[in-house]
């Protein structure tokens, strides 16, 4: 990469933390003003980055984009503004008996930390980039942004319209593809937010690791779905197949795979189908049904189904209109379940983030579990089930970034909940009380009382007998 790329990019976050030093400490008006402005180019502009996103893609239903997109990023901002106050004050801590007597004084302060960096995906672009810009605002920081490549015209759109209500010292857009991803990652940010594939959220903390910039990483994983016995098959098919049909499977928290007992396979799988009838009459000639993002994902996609089929699986087509898939370069496919899956396919062993679901069998819950369990921790776990005791075994003997009950994907939508993964999946998260103070620095406050303190506690030499009494009372 053109090393000017590289020095512009020094430059503006130069220019932003000046910016942000010479403005401390400013008022949280600030911060609410700068979420409104966020909110309001949103509200404004939807319909147009909608359209962007749906040409990006090649087909991305406006209804979905508004949904995932838009509305739900607005709502997370109004949901900011309503807490950051009491997100933002200062809590008392307790200082040791009798420090608290004679006037001694502890408090922690969560402060701004300084510049963000932000990096986002393809998969939804606006919320991943807007959704953090509106915590990083709460706790009082700037922000870059440096939205995928994949999306062009939403990260051009985006970069248009930042500039248009941001002053470039609050909140700035950069594009460019992966030099200039990579060379983001290596500023010295205050702090550096990564939505993204494993593969590259380890990139990214490496190169963070030379400036000792503290990370969030929210990656993606394999996401299970555990069907408990006696699950309602019926609506647990259509919720996995909502789950996973959305954005055409292009979502880090889709149902990468069931878990389903031995007996109920049949009726698990047909009611997956069902749901996909129910929602999507037709897939090609349907708005409402997303295109793979680009011809290389799509060909991977194809990849993981041929590589399944010539190692034994059962390939399943779920194509309700029954319409023809091989005469159309809409790069749209249909949901194509696998069964009789062995761990030597391709399917099983990475993400799939597209609409290929395969299914595995259990004859008791604990090989399911065994299994997760000798994998890499997932970012999502669904279980569908009555059975309390059955629940509580497989979330007390799994490990995963969140859970959804009785459905898929659902518990990010709760913005009260921190979102986020664990180990391979993804470190710290967003969203809740927990996303605030992921981007604040909770700085430790002492007040030291009037009086001698190291004297009466001893700690002061000549040591002697006030310092041998005191150790003998910290040792009790
Ligand atoms: P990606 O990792 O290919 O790209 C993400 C971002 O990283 C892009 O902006 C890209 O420009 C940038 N990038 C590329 N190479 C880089 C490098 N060497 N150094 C620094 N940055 C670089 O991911 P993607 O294909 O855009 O998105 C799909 C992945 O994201 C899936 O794995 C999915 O699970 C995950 N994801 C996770 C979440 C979450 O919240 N946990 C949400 C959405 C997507």
């Amino acid at each position: 990469m053109a090393d000017n790329r590289k020095a512009e990019l020094t430059a503006l976050l130069e220019k932003q933390r000046a910016a942000f030093t010479a403005a401390r400490p400013e008022p949280l008006d600030v911060r609410r003003d700068r979420i409104e402005r966020a909110m309001a180019l949103l509200k404004e502009h939807g319909e147009e980055l909608c359209r962007a996103m749906s040409a990006d893609f090649g087909n991305r239903s406006p209804h979905q984009s508004m949904i995932t997109d838009i509305a739900g990023t607005v709502g997370f901002g109004r949901y900011c503004l309503k807490h950051l106050g009491q997100w933002s004050k200062s809590e008392k801590r307790k200082v040791q008996f009798p420090l608290g007597l004679l006037g001694a004084k502890a408090e922690l302060r969560y402060e701004p930390k300084g510049v963000i960096g932000i990096l986002a995906p393809w998969n939804f672009p606006v919320n991943l980039s807007f959704g953090p810009l509106m915590q990083v605002f709460a706790a009082g920081n700037r922000a870059m942004i440096k939205p995928s490549e994949f999306t062009e015209r939403t990260s051009e759109l985006m970069a248009e319209l930042v500039a248009k209500r941001f002053d470039e010292a609050e909140c700035a857009v950069v594009n460019g593809g992966p030099e200039v991803a990579h060379a983001f990652s290596e500023l010295p940010f205050d702090h550096l937010v990564f939505t993204g594939s494993t593969a590259t959220g380890r990139k990214v903390m490496e190169a963070a690791a030379k400036n000792l910039v503290p990370v969030t990483l929210e990656l993606g994983g394999k996401s299970p779905v555990f069907l408990g016995k006696n699950a309602d098959l019926k609506k647990a098919g259509e919720r996995i197949a909502l789950g996973k049909m959305m954005n055409a499977g292009q979502i880090c928290l889709a149902p990468d795979y069931l878990y389903v007992p031995e007996e109920d396979e049949e009726g698990a799988v047909a009611a997956v189908q069902l749901g996909v009838h129910e929602m999507y009459p037709k897939l090609l000639d349907n708005e409402d049904y997303a295109s793979v993002v680009s011809d290389r994902h799509f060909d991977r996609l194809k990849g993981l189904v041929s590589d399944a089929r010539e190692k034994g699986a059962e390939v399943i087509e779920v194509n309700p209109g029954e319409e023809d898939f091989g005469s159309s370069n809409a790069r749209k496919m249909p949901l194509t379940i696998l069964r009789n899956v062995t761990d030597d396919m391709a399917a099983m062993q990475e993400e799939i983030f597209g609409p290929v679901l395969p299914v595995k069998t259990y004859k008791a819950i604990d090989e399911a579990i065994e299994y997760v369990n000798a994998h890499d921790r997932p970012l999502g776990l669904y279980y569908f089930g009555e059975d309390s005791g059955e629940r509580e075994k497989v979330l007390t003997k799994t490990i995963s970034g969140g859970v959804t009950v009785n459905d898929v994907v659902f518990h990010v939508s709760m913005e009260d909940l921190p979102f986020g993964g664990v180990g391979p999946s993804g470190m710290g998260s967003y969203h809740g009380i927990e996303g605030f103070r992921e981007f604040s620095h909770a700085r430790s406050v002492y007040t030291q009382p009037k009086i001698d303190i190291a004297k009466l506690g001893g700690f002061k030499p000549p040591y002697g007998a006030a310092t041998a009494k005191a150790i003998k009372g910290m040792m009790k």
